[in-house]
């Protein structure tokens, strides 16, 4: 790949939760000296500040009418990826239990998304960028150069999770990891779907490694 098309390349990195989307996400960033944006962290975002405010998630209107004031600024250096809301610093706060079991009904509110996408378009601009979420490669940017679709048995992806979560069971992280995939799979807008496109990798057989070289590999073939 030329240096030009690595400061321009923009690679999508779509799928459920737990199949290995972020970790992949930054290890590429960081070997292509790309940025790194997680745009579910700025659903989560959105959701914490819901939760703040007091606005009742159960209200869609509600939901909507607050979507555009929350100020939400994501650092994409993948190194150190940051999230921040009204300028606090919630990078710890957003992967709580009360965010993670509130984020897919809020995520699911068209004006939520189109506030969003208006941030993440932002954010992505001129490129030179990595982007993980679930419509990264169906809307938010359909011309990215590099689409992936990565998936892992239930099983793995409850497992990476837990460990993520410092042990926590397993069984009710496999369920919360379900039933959100079930809400953001269904939704009407933006819907969780393998991109046109996008490449499938089934992560469930591979380390962290082999699947970032399959990526890099990918990316640099592009050029
Ligand atoms: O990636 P992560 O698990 O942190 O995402 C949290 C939630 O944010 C997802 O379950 C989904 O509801 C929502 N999300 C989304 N679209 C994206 C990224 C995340 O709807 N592009």
């Amino acid at each position: 790949m030329t240096s030009s098309a690595t400061r321009s390349i923009v690679i999508a990195l779509d799928g459920p939760s737990g199949s290995g989307k972020s970790s992949t996400s930054r290890g590429v960033a960081k070997r292509l000296g790309l940025r790194y944006l997680d745009t579910g962290a700025m659903f989560r975002a959105m959701t914490w500040w819901m939760l703040e405010n007091g606005v009742d998630l159960h209200d869609a209107a509600a939901v909507a009418a607050a979507a555009a004031r929350p100020d939400i600024v994501s650092g994409t250096d993948p190194e150190a990826p940051t999230i921040s809301v009204d300028g606090v610093d919630v990078a710890e706060a957003i992967r709580g239990s009360a965010v993670t079991g509130a984020v897919s009904p809020v995520s699911a509110v068209p004006e939520v998304r189109a506030r969003l996408l208006e941030l993440q378009r932002a954010a992505i601009g001129e490129g030179g960028i990595v982007v993980e979420g679930r419509d990264i490669g169906s809307v938010v940017w359909p011309q990215a150069e590099v689409k992936l679709y990565l998936t892992a048995d239930a099983g793995a992806r409850a497992a990476r999770r837990a460990l993520e979560e410092g042990g926590s069971d397993l069984a009710a992280t496999e369920a919360s990891l379900l039933a959100r995939d079930k809400i953001d799979s269904t939704r009407a807008t933006a819907p969780l779907t393998m991109p046109e496109g996008a490449q499938h990798i089934d992560t469930t057989p591979y380390t962290l490694d082999e699947v970032i070289d399959q990526v890099v590999a990918l990316a640099e073939s592009i050029g």
